[in-house]
């Protein structure tokens, strides 16, 4: 039994005021117009959590949801639960995009906005919709053609030659709202959506170059709402350049945040996002993710959390000063020749004074918001010319500003780790495949600390762990059978976290076959890999 509410009948798109379906009456005269048609705002409550479960299996169809329901959430709104004991490592659903496309980000690389690349001689501007493609064959597909024929229908206030493609590709996320069917329409106004006023500058850059009709403005406008409350960044192919992307999935996206989540995600080649548990999960617990970077310290997780997602997490890990003995925010203290580092006497608190482990100084937090800015300025002008710079900053120069356990320093080691690939580790001297080795358990060793269970980032970790212990092995073949356990086993906890993941290291699963745990291939086969 639905009550429709009057107000949100007037200036409806039609489709919309069809999918519109509350549960309360609702007094939504005061809020403000564009928002007026979402009714998961003020205006009251859309529909039970049944009625959405109902709505989700409609939509993912075969995909797997019975491990999971909507329930109430101590921490906002409602939540996702576990309804059986869930291991570690198994899917817990796979969630399909109810739209996607590139991220709105002023300063990324644009490129095909139906293939993606960024690698392309022959990139060209649609004359019938601006869109930057690289190839006949990508505008001929139905992905470009349903895109054309929204924006060639709208009428053109300057010429095409005029059109940026940058800001077309910066909104064709939320102009694809535009293509979905009454049921995902359905499904879209369930999903919730900031209604702070910064958000939206995709339609008024349209509006600069199309009369767009009023109706279809008002449904981008509450698309880039919902888009910035929920959206996932999606990965991209490993190894490939290609444009970032975006997308709104239905259930991940109610997923609750807290700082160490008991998942991770990943995407396969389809856009389909597996959700798999990083620990076991007991039936009954809340399914968390977090919304932030699991390897970067309170206050920067913080400041994103409240400018992206307009909330403060008081989760655990945020509540504690030494977040879990890493001191990932940790900085030098002021103190002439004390060598110890400073944290937050409450970080909960942003204005809480920060307090020195070893001399106890207290340092206000106006300074230390100093010294953090100063840091940020710092990173954002720091640029590598090579690898030698980076390793070179990382090994001599960086613990003069911050002590070792900051975020910026493990930022620096995962980037020195992730880079000898670019240089293939047989070119890598002793000291530095050395130093990645080091690095690498280092970094592991953050995130056993955080209790991040089988996160991504472990991992990638793993993988290179491995890839550096048999390098060494091909290097001194006397070292294998030592070698050898440790070898096989990061591998294979590398494969079960990162196997059907588009943005995983392309050799994986050769590497597991050969090196792996009960590999057959005799001894001189095994690094034939590591030579080719
Ligand atoms: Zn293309
Ligand atoms: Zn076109
Ligand atoms: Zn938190
Ligand atoms: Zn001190």
């Amino acid at each position: 039994m639905f009550w429709r509410c009057n107000t949100f009948d007037q200036g409806l798109p039609l489709y919309l005021t069809r999918v519109i379906k509350l549960t309360d009456v609702c007094t939504c005269i005061r809020i403000e117009r564009a928002v007026q048609y979402h009714p998961s705002t003020d205006c009251g409550r859309m529909s039970s959590s049944e009625q959405l479960m109902q709505m989700i299996k409609g939509y993912l169809g075969v995909h797997t949801i019975n491990k999971w329901t909507l329930s109430k959430s101590p921490l906002d709104g409602l939540g996702l639960f576990a309804t059986e004991d869930i291991a570690a490592g198994e899917v817990i659903f796979v969630d399909k995009p109810l739209i996607f496309g590139p991220r709105a980000g002023a300063n990324l690389p644009r490129g095909c906005t139906v293939c993606s690349t960024l690698d392309s001689d022959t990139f060209f501007k649609c004359s019938s919709c601006a869109l930057l493609l690289c190839s006949e064959k990508c505008q001929n597909t139905n992905v470009h053609r349903d895109d054309c024929n929204i924006i060639s229908r709208w009428i053109n206030k300057v010429p095409m030659e005029e059109v940026d493609v940058t800001i077309m590709s910066r909104s064709l996320a939320v102009i694809r709202v535009l293509l979905l069917n009454e049921n995902e329409l359905e499904l879209l106004a369930t999903l919730e959506a900031h209604k702070q006023p910064q958000h939206g500058f995709e339609v008024k850059a349209l509006r600069e170059y199309f009369e767009i009709p009023e109706e279809e403005e008002k449904l981008m406008l509450l698309a880039c709402r919902i888009y910035d409350t929920n959206a996932y960044q999606m990965a991209v192919n490993y190894g490939k350049r290609e444009m970032s992307m975006r997308g709104l999935y239905p259930v991940a996206c109610r997923m609750n945040s807290i700082c160490v989540p008991n998942v991770r995600y990943s995407f396969n080649g389809n856009n389909d996002m597996i959700v798999a548990a990083v620990k076991p999960i007991r039936a009954g617990s809340e399914i968390n993710t977090c919304y932030s970077g699991l390897l970067w310290g309170t206050p920067a997780r913080q400041m994103h959390l409240k400018r992206t997602k307009h909330f403060i997490c008081k989760c655990e890990r945020c509540a504690d000063p030494t977040e879990r003995g890493t001191l990932l925010s940790a900085l030098k203290c002021f103190n002439n020749g004390c060598r110890g580092s400073l944290i937050s006497t409450k970080p909960l608190i942003s204005t809480a004074a920060w307090r020195c482990l070893e001399c106890d100084i207290r340092i206000p937090s106006k300074n230390i918001f100093a010294v953090q800015n100063a840091l940020g300025s710092m990173l954002a002008m720091l640029e590598f010319k090579s690898f030698n710079d980076l390793e070179n900053f990382l090994l001599h120069r960086v613990t003069n500003f911050i002590p070792k356990t900051n975020q910026i320093v493990v930022d620096l080691q995962i980037r020195f780790i992730f880079g000898t690939e670019d240089i293939g580790l047989k070119e890598l001297s002793e000291s530095r495949l050395a130093l990645k080795e080091s690095l690498c358990r280092g970094v592991l060793r953050v995130v056993a600390a955080l209790g991040l269970g089988d996160a991504h980032h472990r991992g990638l970790l793993l993988y290179h762990l491995h890839a550096t212990l048999a390098e060494r092995a091909r290097r001194c073949p006397d070292l294998y059978e030592d070698l050898k356990p440790e070898i096989e086993s990061t591998i294979e906890q590398a494969y079960n976290i990162l196997r059907d993941d588009i943005s995983a290291p392309p050799d994986l699963e050769l590497r597991r076959r050969y090196l792996g745990p009960g590999s057959d291939k005799p001894h001189e086969e095994r690094f034939f890999i590591l030579d080719s």
